[in-house]
């Protein structure tokens, strides 16, 4: 790892940039509204990862891994399975114009990967999968399931991986920002970055909890019932250990989160109401 002086000092020899201004340069962005859940925090986006560079690297990966789970005839396998992920997904997907109006023009893509693993994801830019792994372990109501890829795509909706990916920039990752300044190997670079975002660090805290009070909103507006969070996330608790870091809980304990849950459906439940009525 280079420190912050030697990488100062390269950069500064290969004539790129002389001050560290560039490498800390983040910008306070408001991904989202607040919604009725009331979603209110700051974020700081490093200006060497754009929402677009992360979409497209996101939009290559989605196609690798469909690509992948094809090849191992594991994409789409259970056709009842996939039209109900896919209906439900649709519904969600309406309603994320409430939370930021650019998002009902995203190149969504929702895909069914037939695996043990209890796992969904929703990748910047809106490409979603759910593992059928988590509806046979779970068995969860479709409004429960709604909860699960409502979390999901509130994690797209705010951004949360290039957030994390400033994050890991701002603390030093000296070579990805030297790869990023060069250009060369900026690309793989970042594509590593989102990988390891998606797929291997649990989120924070806080990212958790903003997806859960977005996800229920989402889930409400969509006509799902919000309190259905409160049931999904206690079975997803009880599996225990065999989570993916998705899952992996990062609240301080499973009854806070249920209360924080429930707290939020009872907020939302005339949004519920109104759709049900539509
Ligand atoms: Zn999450």
């Amino acid at each position: 790892m280079l420190s912050r002086l030697t990488l100062k000092r390269t950069l500064a020899r290969l004539g790129v940039v002389a001050s560290l201004g560039l490498l800390g340069a983040c910008a306070a962005v408001s991904t989202t509204s607040t919604g009725t859940v009331g979603i209110q925090r700051t974020q700081y986006m490093s200006s060497l990862v754009s929402e677009q560079a992360l979409q497209q690297e996101a939009a290559q990966q989605y196609t690798s891994l469909l690509g992948q789970a094809r090849a191992q005839k594991a994409l789409d396998t259970d056709p009842a399975m996939t039209r109900r992920v896919q209906g439900i997904a649709g519904k969600l997907i309406a309603q994320t114009g409430v939370f930021r109006p650019d998002a009902t023009g995203w190149n969504w893509a929702v895909h069914v990967i037939n695996s043990d693993e209890v796992n969904a994801w929703c990748m910047p830019g809106g490409k979603i999968a759910v593992y059928s792994g988590l509806i046979r372990q779970l068995k969860p109501t479709d409004a429960e399931l709604a909860a699960v890829i409502g979390h999901e795509i509130a994690h797209a909706l705010r951004e949360h991986a290039r957030e994390q990916v400033s994050q890991q920039m701002a603390a030093g990752v000296g070579l990805s920002v030297l790869a990023a300044v060069t250009g060369s190997q900026a690309t793989a670079d970042l594509g590593q970055q989102l990988t390891e975002v998606m797929f291997t660090l649990p989120n924070s805290r806080t990212h958790e909890a903003e997806a859960d009070l977005i996800g229920v909103e989402l889930a409400a507006r969509a006509g799902y019932d919000p309190r259905a969070a409160v049931t999904l996330w206690q079975k997803m608790g009880a599996l225990g250990d065999r989570s993916t870091p998705e899952f992996l809980s990062t609240h301080p304990s499973p009854a806070s989160r249920s209360n924080d849950l429930a707290e939020a459906a009872a907020r939302v439940m005339p949004l519920y109401e109104q759709a049900r009525s539509r």
